[in-house]
């Protein structure tokens, strides 16, 4: 999926910064969570408060994607469990990102690329095709 540096996914899971946006998705990749890229997951509280409320759909992520869950490490804290497993997550959803040079912005609806210096609308989220087709639709409505 493409997402601009400045773009925020029109989907973001519910375990996720709602305002996460393309910049921070390039640094998880280059250098996990941990690396400070994402602080919620690996802030303790921060991880736990995340985990007590969506770790069902955390852990599913984790098995859809691997196809079962990573073990944990011996001597692990509980708190310690929920930013291993957090972190893991975010990476992986973080990885199904191509994120695009500067300058550049994905539509959130057909994912075409453009140069934000083209002219595009709606805060550079949609090619004109489809805000034309959102509009057109809000029109009928
Ligand atoms: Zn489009």
């Amino acid at each position: 999926m493409n997402i601009g540096r400045d773009q925020t996914p029109a989907e973001v899971p519910a375990w996720i910064e709602q305002d996460i946006d393309g910049n921070q998705i390039a640094n998880i990749q280059q250098g996990g969570c941990e690396s400070g890229a994402y602080m919620p997951a690996v802030t303790y509280y921060k991880a736990l408060e995340t985990m007590s409320e969506h770790g069902d759909e955390v852990l599913q992520h984790i098995q859809d994607c691997y196809g079962e869950l990573p073990k944990p490490r011996d001597d692990e804290s509980w708190a310690g469990m929920a930013v291993h497993y957090l972190s893991i997550s975010v990476e992986l959803w973080a990885g199904g990102f191509e994120v695009l040079e500067d300058g550049e912005a994905a539509c959130l609806t057909c994912e075409d690329t453009f140069t934000t210096s083209e002219a595009y609308v709606r805060g550079d989220e949609f090619c004109q095709d489809c805000a034309i087709g959102d509009d057109a639709k809000e029109a009928q409505s």
